[in-house]
């Protein structure tokens, strides 16, 4: 697919270069899938574009020298540049700080690592439900192609659950002024909703981020009517599960609830989105929208924030707690799943040193497995 100059534009702005977007394959990967006496859930990643960032441009509350140990080449500058800089040392100085330096701008390596984005398709009690949509086919998405991967027409989607509101998460839902699906509801937080479409919300935006909140009221203008706005913790569906087929462990009926839960931060109204999936064992699916950009470094180090964190406090701390419960586990296990973590996007934490490490899994015929086959 070609990428149109304002993709390119858009990717650029959120410090990304699209090059890769052009040659991203459509693909659906089943990731989930629990039997029919359970909760019955098919949860598909379906692959939207690969894009490329430099993460000494993206990252911030870590320097130069700390990103080396997680990315290598990192402390290796692009240029060089005048000595001696009043005796501050610039490879121990924050890089949000050392990028409003221009004098120190040869510093900034030119290492560029894949960035995976996606979204999510729950197949779950008859109802096909995406959590977000893709870039859109405008920004270079192939979403909708692997949604058809997965045996799913656009006017077959009951409900786009969205995580917040950035172009790469609802680009999709529109094209050309037409909804792209003309049967779903659209539910997300009313903490973003006002945030992006109210002139409040907007004036409230860090200026670089306010021009996206045009973005954002253009993906949601053609489901007028059928937007529904969560609180902070709201049962979105729930699916009852009698129990002919249950042994004597399984509750003989148990309701299994889709909830969302706002935790602003990355943007005001950031939701992520929980699915218990096993009366057994209990076990979780958490949906963690953009919690995590960069794994490589933000699991081992999840103090580190991203420059299109609103408040980068709170995300800091619900990363935190939510690396620290999944790897705990016990008897709950808390599998994250993430449209920008390693594609297919889903896995566990471990505990290594201070900080964590990603484990990919994927959740078939109820067993868990590593890799991606
Ligand atoms: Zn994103």
């Amino acid at each position: 697919m070609r990428i149109g100059m304002a993709a390119v534009g858009l990717w650029m702005i959120l410090g990304m270069t699209a090059t890769a977007a052009e040659s991203v394959k459509p693909e659906a990967v089943l990731i989930v899938h629990k039997d029919a006496n359970e909760a019955g859930v098919e949860v598909y990643a379906l692959r939207d574009a690969e894009i490329t960032v430099n993460p000494a441009e993206v990252l911030q509350n870590i320097n130069l020298t700390e990103l080396a140990k997680y990315v290598p080449g990192t402390d290796v500058p692009r240029g060089s540049g005048p000595g001696g800089w009043d005796g501050a040392n610039p490879q121990t100085m924050d890089l949000a700080a050392l990028r409003r330096i221009k004098e120190l701008d040869f510093l900034i390596p030119n290492v560029e690592i894949p960035l995976s984005t996606a979204a999510f398709l729950v197949k779950w009690n008859g109802q096909n439900i995406l959590i977000d949509a893709g870039a859109g086919k405008a920004n270079g998405g192939v979403m909708l192609e692997s949604l058809a991967l997965a045996g799913v027409r656009p006017e077959d989607v009951d409900a786009v659950l969205l995580t917040h509101l950035h172009f790469d998460h609802v680009g999709g839902l529109e094209f050309e002024g037409e909804a792209v699906f003309p049967k779903a509801k659209i539910y997300l937080a009313k903490a973003e909703l006002d945030a992006w479409t109210t002139d409040e919300g907007i004036a409230k935006l860090p200026e670089m981020q306010r021009p996206w909140a045009e973005l954002a009221k253009q993906a949601l203008a053609p489901y007028q009517g059928r937007i529904i706005a969560l609180e902070y913790k709201t049962v979105v569906a729930a699916a009852t599960v009698s129990g002919e087929k249950t042994d004597h462990r399984v509750p003989h009926q148990r309701d299994f609830p889709l909830y969302s839960f706002t935790f602003g931060g990355h943007t005001p109204g950031h939701t992520t989105y929980d699915i218990a999936i096993n009366t057994e064992m209990w076990t979780n699916l958490q949906f963690i929208g953009d919690m995590v950009h960069i794994a490589e470094v933000q699991m081992p180090r999840p103090q580190t924030s991203v420059v299109f964190d609103v408040r980068p406090g709170p995300v800091r701390e619900q990363r935190e707690r939510t690396f620290k419960w999944s790897a705990e586990g016990g008897d709950f296990k808390d599998f994250l799943v993430g449209p920008h973590l390693p594609f297919p996007g889903i896995g566990q934490v471990v505990q290594e040193g201070d900080g964590y490490i990603f484990k990919p899994l994927i959740l078939t015929k109820d067993r868990a497995r590593g890799g991606a086959d």
